[in-house]
């Protein structure tokens, strides 16, 4: 049977387009990419809050192959990695194939013909032979249920749905939340608002942000010679590789480095906030590591602003202008911004019901044996499914790495296809066990279960407690499974 595409690709972010260029470069044409907001980029599209920047430094934040030599900070602001997104996807000639406000609602494996039938929210259906979910980890926003919220009159925002028409300037707001995305917004809203109040329930850690504008000298030099920005990524790379397998995987081996990563946070709060009752509730208690740290210059002095009131009591309710603390303090307010975060465990393994061999839920198995994926993108009996957002498949700190060890497997496979001419792959059930093997392995030495993780409400975490989300090895490591994994952890039809 021939299918409505070859190639369907779930999501039109980073991953998304990265996939999408490389079935190009394998010479595989008939790609769809169907995409649920109305416009490319991913996260990239639908963050836009103030204060919005890559914290990973762009240099290294960017497809190795795709250089742009032209960010205008360290650390670019959000709407440059939109514009980037935007032109890999006109350069790779990728904007044509993508169909924007279609959201997928299922998929399923039919064995007779080969093909995946894939739902959308239209209640129509579509054939594809290939099927790639690349949904995103942070694509489902966290709006919790706090008692009285449907009750309050005032502006509601969550971070991943701002409204730019709204001005915070002036206005009474709280800000519920504490993570990566509060931590960029704080410092931007306590600029303008009369008064704001976070609320905070975990700390979180931060370390120093060396960011600067990039000299046009600097630009040119690295439009002209690619190589000095080669360099420039290389180092920056090597940084953090540093902090993720030092800081984070071998904490057996090298807990000191991860104390002294610890120190640093320390020492860069107390440079900038002098009052020890406010550095006490700013400091984690728990190890740096054990959920995402990150970088900022101007977050801790925020809170030394007078208009700005850090509130640790927990939230009561909410009222129709105010919120009420866990201990019955009324704040009165009229902006209310949930910097809530994402729903990564419930909502998004998978982000919609892939049914596959044998009428198997890949939600339902996942939840009933363990979460796994052989390399963090196959599962067996999921035949030709390439599933990018998958236990075990993050690695390294920048998402690109990630992406770009998918890339190469995707070439590895799809090689071994055609040398084969072979149209199904199925990864074996003995290499995927192998797999979880290996990675529950090395997952005992990381700050995870070896570090005090406890109370940090982390997302690495799901709820059966064990830590699926990162892949336990380094980039390099991750970079060569993917170019050398065993061909017969495949079987081809
Ligand atoms: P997040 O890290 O999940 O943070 C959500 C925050 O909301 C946490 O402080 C959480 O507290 C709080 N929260 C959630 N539910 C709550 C409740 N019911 N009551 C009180 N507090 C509640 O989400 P995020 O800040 O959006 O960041 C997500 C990830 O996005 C980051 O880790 C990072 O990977 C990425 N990110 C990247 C960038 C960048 O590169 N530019 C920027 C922003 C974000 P608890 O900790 O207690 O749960």
């Amino acid at each position: 049977m021939r299918p409505d595409n070859e190639v369907l690709i779930v999501g039109a972010g980073f991953g998304g387009i990265g996939a999408a260029i490389e079935f190009a470069s394998l010479g595989i044409d008939d790609v769809a990419i169907v995409e649920r907001e109305d416009d490319l980029g991913g996260t990239w599209h639908v963050n836009h809050y103030p204060g919005l920047a890559v914290d990973i430094a762009s240099v290294t934040y960017s497809y190795s192959f795709e250089p742009n030599p032209f960010w205008s900070r360290l650390f670019a602001p959000g709407p440059e990695l939109k514009r980037y997104a935007e032109h890999v996807a006109e350069k790779y000639d990728l904007t044509r194939r993508m169909e924007f406000g279609t959201s997928v609602t299922g998929a399923r494996w039919d064995d007779e013909s080969g093909l995946w039938t894939v739902s959308t929210a239209d209640g129509a259906t579509r054939t594809c032979r290939y099927l790639v979910t690349a949904t995103g980890f942070l694509s489902q926003p966290s709006t919790p249920d706090f008692p009285g919220m449907d009750t309050f009159t005032g502006t509601v925002l969550h971070t991943a749905a701002w409204d730019d028409s709204v001005d915070l300037t002036g206005r009474r707001v709280a800000v519920i939340g504490t993570g990566a995305t509060a931590v960029q917004l704080i410092p931007e809203a306590a600029e303008v608002a009369a008064e704001l109040t976070v609320f905070q329930r975990t700390p979180i850690w931060v370390v120093p942000k060396i960011d600067f504008p990039i000299p046009r000298a600097v630009q040119r030099l690295f439009a002209r010679i690619p190589a000095t920005q080669r360099a420039v990524r290389l180092v920056n790379t090597s940084l953090l590789e540093m902090l993720m397998v030092f800081g984070v995987l071998h904490f057996r081996q090298a807990r000191l480095g991860n104390k002294a990563g610890a120190l640093l946070a320390r020492a860069h709060l107390r440079a900038q906030v002098s009052d020890a009752d406010l550095r006490r509730r700013l400091t984690p208690h728990y190890d740096l590591g054990c959920k995402r740290p990150t970088f900022s210059n101007s977050y801790f002095r925020a809170y030394t602003r007078p208009n700005v009131t850090l509130e640790t009591d927990g939230i009561g309710r909410i009222e129709p202008d105010a919120v009420v603390t866990g201990d019955g303090r009324r704040i009165e307010i009229d902006t209310l911004v949930l910097a809530t975060g994402f729903d990564l465990w419930d909502t998004n393994f998978p982000a919609f019901e892939i049914v596959g061999r044998d009428q198997l839920s890949l939600g339902a198995w996942w939840r009933e044996s363990r979460f796994q994926a052989y390399q963090g993108i196959t599962m067996p009996r999921y035949p030709n499914l390439l599933s990018l957002n998958s236990p075990y498949s993050y690695s390294g700190l920048s998402y690109f790495t990630t992406i770009e060890g998918q890339m190469r497997h995707i070439g590895r496979l799809f090689g071994e296809l055609r040398r084969r001419g072979a149209s199904t792959f199925e990864v074996t059930g003995e290499a995927n066990d192998a797999f979880l093997d290996e990675v529950t392995d090395h997952l005992a030495d990381s700050v995870f279960y070896l570090g005090n993780c406890a109370g940090s409400h982390s997302y690495y975490f799901n709820h059966q407690g064990e830590a699926a989300l990162l892949r336990p090895n380094a980039t390099l490591t991750t970079l060569r499974a993917m170019d050398t994994f065993p061909l017969d952890d495949y079987r081809f039809h």
